[in-house]
Parts: C-alpha cells; structure tokens; sequence
C-alpha cells in the first residue's frame, strides 16, 4: 500500500503528498491547528468499534466514542463528524 502522511488541519483530516512533512505544514499556517494522525478508518472499522463502546483517536488512543484522548486527540468519530 502506498504510504502516505495523514494530517488533521483545524479539525479537517487530509492526505498530504509524499514530502510535505508536519515541520512544513506549521511553518506555513502557524495560524492553525495541525497535527499528524493515522490513517483514516473504513466504515467497517467503524461499526465494529461501535460495537466495542470505544474509538480510536486520531493518534491511535483508545477513547469513548465522543471522547478526546489524554493527548488532546479526538475519536475519530468525533473527527468526521459521525456523532
Ligand atoms: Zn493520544
């Protein structure tokens, strides 16, 4: 699978082009919030933390559903805005 960097801009998940690096992405909009997370999850993933009563946060923390992680993180349900 191609590897690619994942980002969270301001609360928006995006798939950044090889290269662009998290030092980068700050430097050019110090304005926002920007920090690196893991690849988005399926749909099925999903429904199957659902079922487990917990999510995985941006950063692979393991949170209620609508919870934020001790590092500041939110579930990744919260992040895409399914609840
Ligand atoms: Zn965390």
């Amino acid at each position: 699978m191609k590897k690619g960097t994942w980002m969270v801009i301001d609360g928006s998940v995006r798939k950044m082009k090889p290269g662009i690096t998290l030092a980068f992405m700050q430097d050019k909009y110090p304005d926002k919030r920007i920090d690196k997370c893991h690849k988005p999850p399926s749909i099925n993933q999903m429904e199957e933390w659902m079922g487990e009563c917990g999510c995985e946060s941006l950063d692979g923390c393991w949170v209620e559903p609508d919870g934020t992680c001790e590092h500041g993180q939110p579930s990744w349900m919260l992040a895409l805005g399914f609840i």
